[in-house]
């Protein structure tokens, strides 16, 4: 079974240098335009805006803590429902 769990970093986005060569664009998971944010989020190896990132169950923002599954990125409730639900609940802390 594979599961993750992972934070999402804020990245300060580089300004761009005049006369180099055109800097890499950063394309967003979520809306898949070019983040030309001041920010950009970095889970994994994807990028996100920060207003982007939410919960693909409850869009809620996922700031904090976020889980992938399915190359969607749930909240920790919503994940935990997703697991739950495909497979024995295991012990509850
Ligand atoms: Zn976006
Ligand atoms: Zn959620």
């Amino acid at each position: 079974m594979l599961s993750s769990s992972s934070r999402p970093r804020l990245h300060p986005l580089s300004p761009p240098r005049t006369g180099a060569a055109s800097p890499l664009q950063a394309v967003c998971e979520g809306c898949t335009r070019i983040i030309s944010d001041r920010f950009l989020l970095r889970v994994n190896d994807a990028s996100w805006h920060e207003h982007c990132l939410q919960c693909a169950a409850c869009q809620r923002p996922l700031s904090a803590t976020c889980y992938c599954r399915d190359t969607k990125l749930y909240c920790k409730s919503d994940y935990q429902q997703t697991v739950n639900t495909l497979c024995v609940p295991g012990r509850k802390e």
